[in-house]
């Protein structure tokens, strides 16, 4: 059975019955927590590993719409008529959106996260939830015989055994909704009211559509003003707490990692992993392939001119694809090394006799840009490509990819970015800084698992590295993209958890918004800068050139001071701290990338003072 990954909720509805309880935003905008409803519902769809929401809007359409502006992948449609039509006309709107198998929600709903977890799991292809008895007044009763759906009705004595009430959600496949809107076609001239229930009933005599009951389950349609009541007393607090529990049940160890990536994740990540098996050359696999390569440039707003190529690597291997398979013979690179990564790009360059122009910098000290400028210039029309690191894990600076690149446009030459450790911690725009190509990796600010990495590539400069004598079979990135767009697949197998783990990531990273993450980023390098600030410790990297990802601490010259025993206390107490490597002073480092939060911090900082006063370290 397919993962579904796509949701349409039907959000056309006036709410007419709910008029004076609340003003007059659709019913998908009431409010019992922090977000609207609709917004609680989209994050759980994303958290079940829903990837597109098609929402069809009708009645004050311009609340939806919003939605859309800040994830991008909610899309809408208008049902125009939506004053006149029922939900199987709404659902026929969307026709030219659905072109998968999906899961069918209402937007006035409330329900707990099981709701979604035991239809989207269902062995049934087509699959409608149902509860046991909520006495709500309004309830669709479902006909069924043994696993199967016969009729559904507000009348319990049209039914013959009742299986139980329809919730409102249900997975339906995609042979069965080009059913559905064939025949619903002819319905609307008669019926303009038609429901998607009674299609659903129509067609379960030819077609089988199976049922999931779920005899206790926390749930509410909110159509008046009793509903609204139940929900805010009752409903809504049950779905909660229920809800907590579903999560801490299936909770794994938390553990904050403060080192540079590998970055901590979350449980849902970690979960997404937990697939049934399948083979990576089924049409399945293949479309989460491409979903993945699509937003991957999406995310750094590639659409169109960007393609992205994936490996089963470590970042490195992504480093060494690049390098080795877009330098024309006759030419050479300029490297920018102000750390350890930048380093390594040189002994790539070595071990493949790829020619080098070395700009080396000490580490934790910035790139003048005047020198960068100097050796362009004095090797010009020799160098076809420079490559740096835009957030230099080493020491935690900033080297600016805005400036460097208008330098490289300036003397012709591309752009190779090491972005292993900025990739959706700082938001990027690769049209508008002209990069070539952008690597990175899915275990760092993308908070997916380790062993993929990928290239983003400027197409036009990928397509001229076609004839480019081969330095590397597995690792030749004009060779992967060709495989790609031929054949929708990867070259070689696939690590096909980790990539299921990345589809999640990328999920819930749009879930959280480029700004939403980038700030949280921000506001937590802030929060550790105080803090250690307050205990005495001293920063390598000048606060104008901080990436506010990492952050490269001055080692105490107190003798009572040692990083082993240190990390070690640390460590016991769920925190990873990582040491320093190379820098112009000893340091050790502290990231503060991943699913961590400002509590995390706080916690950390309270352990790191118990250690100095412990150990009596004088800063
Ligand atoms: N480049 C940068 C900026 C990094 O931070 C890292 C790893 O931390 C790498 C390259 C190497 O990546 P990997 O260890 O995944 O090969």
């Amino acid at each position: 059975m397919n993962h579904v990954r796509q949701a349409v909720i039907l959000a056309a509805g006036m709410g007419s019955r709910l008029k004076g309880t609340v003003d007059d935003r659709p019913k998908g905008f009431l409010h019992f927590g922090i977000k609207p409803i609709i917004e609680e519902s989209i994050a759980k769809l994303i958290g079940i590993g829903i990837t597109k929401i098609v929402i069809v809007t009708g009645y004050h359409s311009e609340y939806y719409d919003k939605l859309k502006e800040k994830y991008p992948f909610v899309v809408t449609i208008k049902n125009q008529d939506f004053d006149k039509t029922g939900s199987m006309y709404s659902l026929f709107t969307a026709k030219n959106l659905i072109e998968n198998d999906f899961l069918l929600l209402e937007s006035d709903l409330i329900y707990e996260y099981k709701a979604l977890q035991v239809t989207q799991n269902s062995v049934f292809g087509n699959c409608i939830l149902l509860s046991g008895r909520t006495k709500s007044g309004d309830e669709v009763y479902v006909g069924t015989n043994e696993n199967r759906i016969v009729n559904l009705s507000k009348n319990p004595n049209e039914i013959k055994k009742i299986g139980g009430e329809l919730v409102g959600i249900s997975k339906i496949s995609y042979d069965l909704y080009k059913l559905m809107v064939e025949h619903s076609e002819k319905q609307f001239s008669k019926d303009p009211q038609y429901q998607y229930e009674d299609c659903l009933t129509d067609l379960s005599n030819i077609k089988e559509i199976n049922y999931e009951l779920v005899e206790d389950l926390a749930w509410i349609e909110i159509d008046d003003e009793n509903h609204f009541k139940k929900a805010k007393e009752n409903i809504y607090p049950q779905v909660q707490k229920r809800d907590a529990e579903f999560i801490v049940s299936k909770k794994i160890r938390r553990n904050v990692l403060l080192n540079p990536g590998p970055a901590t994740t979350t449980d849902t990540v970690k979960n997404a992993m937990v697939v049934g098996d399948i083979c990576p050359r089924e049409k399945e696999f293949g479309e989460l392939v491409e979903s993945i390569r699509k937003d991957l440039v999406q995310l750094v707003h590639g659409e169109d001119l960007y393609e992205a190529v994936l490996f089963a690597s470590s970042g490195t291997g992504a480093i060494e694809a690049c390098l080795t398979s877009v330098v024309p013979d006759n030419k050479s690179v300029m490297i920018i090394n102000n750390g350890a990564y930048g380093k390594r790009m040189q002994q790539i360059c070595d071990n493949f006799g790829i020619d080098h122009i070395d700009y080396n910098i000490e580490w934790g000290d910035p790139v003048d840009l005047g020198i960068l400028e100097s050796i362009l210039s004095k090797h010009k029309g020799k160098i076809s490509h420079l490559p740096f690191v835009h957030h230099e894990t080493t020491v935690g600076i900033l080297n600016s990819l805005e400036l460097i690149s208008e330098l490289a446009v300036k003397h012709n030459v591309e752009i190779i970015v090491d972005a292993m450790s900025s990739f959706a911690g700082i938001p990027i725009d690769v049209k508008k800084s002209n990069v070539h190509y952008l690597i990175s990796s899915a275990n760092k600010c993308i908070q997916g698992m380790a062993g993929i990495s990928f290239v983003i590539c400027n197409k036009d400069s990928l397509k001229k590295t076609k004839n480019y004598k081969r330095q590397s079979f597995y690792f030749n990135l004009y060779d992967n993209y060709t495989f790609f767009s031929d054949h929708n697949q990867m070259q070689f197998t696939p690590p096909v958890q980790v990539l299921y783990a990345l589809r999640q990531a990328i999920n819930e990273y749009f879930l959280e918004t480029e700004e939403g993450r980038a700030n949280r980023y921000s506001e937590l390098y802030e929060v550790l800068k105080t803090g250690l600030e307050k205990l005495g410790f001293k920063f390598l990297v000048d606060e104008n050139f901080h990436a506010k990802i990492l952050t490269s601490i001055i080692e105490p010259s107190d003798s009572n001071y040692n990083f082993t025993e240190m990390h070690d206390y640390l460590y016991e107490r769920g925190f990873t701290i990582y040491p320093g490597k190379g820098a112009k002073q000893n340091t050790f480092r502290l990231a503060n990338m991943g699913e961590i939060y400002k509590d995390d911090i706080v916690k950390f900082l309270e352990c790191l003072t118990a250690y100095k006063k412990l150990k009596n370290i004088k800063l």
